[in-house]
């Protein structure tokens, strides 16, 4: 009944994108940013991803939500890239689920968005979680690298969260890795947090030429630390909501 209410919601056009954007302090500007989906719902009202993203995960119709998030999202980069013409040109991201990364026909899909859009394959980044490529099938590794070879920039989402076997880092074609905001929130905590794994994951990624996306900055104070540790490249409700 869900699937068949958010089946409905797609072709209805109660999805929403809402986006984020991703600084570079050092550059002073917007490099990219992060498409967030929500579900205006009728009754029930602006729904987040929470709320419906796990549900949909757990039929395939979380390939229809996917899809469409990838189309539109690929269509409002393409937009603003042509209405503003950044120099240097700003970036996408889009998360995936599981479920996709399974999908033989992910590959297609995200050929066909950009050819439909006239996003440059460059400008679009797949946000993957851990969990979803961990131990994972042969397919999801096929998958990323022939999203690798048609440009598309591939994102590690949530790092530090899932079981972080290292080994998968330096076999699959993740060009950034995003810190998981559970270790951002430690970094000025007066709960007396430590910087040392951020420190890690930082020297760890710079070591395997991955750039690295802070996620969930909040305060200044977090600003400064990372900053001070060597990360460039924020996100967050310190410099703007979704
Ligand atoms: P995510 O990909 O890690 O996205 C970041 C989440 O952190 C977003 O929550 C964002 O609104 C929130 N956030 C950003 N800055 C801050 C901050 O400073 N503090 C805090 N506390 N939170 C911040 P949102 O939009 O509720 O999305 C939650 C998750 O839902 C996403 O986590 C992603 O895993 C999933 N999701 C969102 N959109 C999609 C989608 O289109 N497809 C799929 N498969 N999953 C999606
Ligand atoms: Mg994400
Ligand atoms: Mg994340």
């Amino acid at each position: 009944e869900v699937y068949q209410r958010l089946r409905h919601a797609i072709g209805a056009g109660e999805l929403r994108l809402h986006y984020q954007p991703v600084v570079s302090l050092r550059a002073q500007r917007i490099i990219a940013f992060e498409a967030l989906v929500r579900w205006q719902h009728p009754e029930r009202g602006l729904m987040g991803p929470a709320e419906f993203i796990p549900v949909a995960e757990e039929s395939d119709v979380i390939l229809d939500v996917g899809r469409w998030v990838l189309r539109e999202a690929c269509r409002q980069m393409a937009e603003w890239q042509r209405e503003f013409a950044p120099r240097p040109p700003l970036s996408i991201g889009v998360n995936l689920s599981a479920r996709q990364m399974n999908d033989p026909g992910l590959v297609d899909e995200v050929r066909e968005a950009l050819r439909v859009t006239g996003l440059a394959p460059e400008r679009l980044r797949l946000e993957i979680t851990e969990s979803s490529v961990i131990g994972n099938s042969d397919g999801a590794l096929e998958v990323l690298r022939a999203l690798r070879r048609m440009q598309v920039g591939l994102v590690i989402d949530d790092f530090g969260t899932g079981y972080s076997s290292l080994s998968y880092l330096q076999r699959l074609p993740f060009a950034t890795l995003k810190i998981d905001r559970s270790f951002v929130g430690e970094l000025d905590g007066g709960g007396g947090g430590t910087p040392e794994i951020v420190r890690a994951i930082l020297a760890m990624a710079h070591s395997l030429n991955m750039r690295v996306i802070a996620e969930g900055v909040e305060r200044r104070g977090q600003v400064q630390r990372l900053m001070a540790l060597g990360c460039d490249l924020l996100q967050g409700y310190y410099f703007s909501q979704p």
